[in-house]
């Protein structure tokens, strides 16, 4: 276009020389600014769908109260981790449960029941290392797959956290203190028959010794007395 203006000669040349090019020029500048906006809005859309996605994954696999794992999130993880090869050596489960949680409830309202499910939460998280695997398995129950684990050292671990907990109360304004307490099972996997079922199963069974028993304490499906 340069070489073709400075070739022209006469004024009327040079004036249908712009008028012929510059629609064109204007036309292909629109379609090159088009083009590159359809690309930035292309890849903001897709950089949104990926975040919905994503956030949607999430709300499918966490319990909105406290953040954890949920159930079907749990065991879908659990069975992974404990199929996984090489085969740990020993691998415990923790479950957990609030003593007496519906006394909370109907002693101070549903809200503050929900602060000490997540204040279980917060202390149950810090307890936990890399691998284990802590989950909100049902309303005031959580459980904690704990790999790499012995039985004495899960039994240790339980203790700890049901200390922690007892220790942790909740504060409602400036003086009320909620006091709260766990019972927790614990149980080890069966290297002959590694089955998550029987190992929640056994879980099960030692926490509702530790109710049992009196509460607030913890109880071992494969020893009877701790
Ligand atoms: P135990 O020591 O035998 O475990 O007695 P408990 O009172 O803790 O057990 P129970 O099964 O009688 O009551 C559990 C209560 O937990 C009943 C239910 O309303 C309450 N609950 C379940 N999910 C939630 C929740 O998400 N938030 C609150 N605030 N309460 C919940
Ligand atoms: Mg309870
Ligand atoms: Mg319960």
């Amino acid at each position: 276009a340069l070489i073709g203006v400075q070739q022209l000669m006469h004024v009327q040349e040079a004036i249908v020389f712009f008028l012929t090019f510059f629609p064109i020029l204007l036309f292909s500048l629109y379609i090159s600014w088009n083009s590159t906006l359809h690309g930035r809005r292309n890849f903001l859309r897709s950089l949104l769908d990926d975040w919905n996605l994503h956030s949607f994954k999430n709300m499918a696999h966490t319990d909105e109260l406290t953040q954890l794992f949920n159930r079907r999130q749990f065991v879908h993880v659990a069975e992974r981790r404990i199929h996984e090869w090489p085969t740990s050596a020993s691998t415990c489960l923790l479950m957990f449960d609030v003593d007496y949680f519906k006394r909370i409830n109907d002693s101070y309202g549903h809200d503050i029941g929900d602060q000490v499910l997540q204040k279980i939460a917060e202390l149950a998280r810090k307890e936990m290392r890399r691998a284990d695997v802590l989950a909100r398995f049902g309303g005031e129950e959580f459980v904690a797959l704990l790999p790499e684990t012995t039985l004495e050292d899960a039994i240790m671990i339980a203790g700890r956290l049901r200390k922690n907990i007892e220790s942790h109360p909740v504060c409602i304004g400036n003086d009320i203190k909620i006091s709260f307490t766990v019972s927790v099972g614990v149980s080890k996997l069966n290297s002959d028959n590694i089955n998550l079922h029987s190992l929640i199963k056994e879980a099960d069974i030692a926490l509702y010794r530790a109710k049992q028993n009196g509460r607030n304490q913890v109880a071992s499906f494969d020893l009877p007395t701790i």
